[in-house]
């Protein structure tokens, strides 16, 4: 982790305190941009950061490489709270 990226978690964890929450952290090798949100389908095709934008070839969904990759992100660290809440 770089000294600047150290910096914001530790800004993050704070604030996350102060307000009650917590920071979940996810694999970072876990492929957020490759896999489609919408069916989970992984396109292994879009492996290359020039390629912004994909559409999902098994249900067509059109993806923003970011967007896509957040909404995975989310899913993801939404499903570890609930799993360590048990
Ligand atoms: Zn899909």
């Amino acid at each position: 982790m770089s000294l600047a990226f150290s910096y914001f978690v530790k800004i993050l964890t704070y604030e996350a305190t102060k307000f009650g929450t917590r920071i979940i952290f996810i694999d970072r090798f876990y492929p957020s941009s490759q896999i489609c949100h919408k069916c989970g389908y992984k396109n292994e095709a879009v492996k290359d950061l020039r390629v912004r934008e994909w559409r999902c070839p098994h249900c067509g969904a059109e993806h923003d490489r970011d967007r896509n990759a957040a909404k995975n992100i989310l899913r993801v660290g939404v499903a570890t709270h609930l799993q360590e809440s048990q």
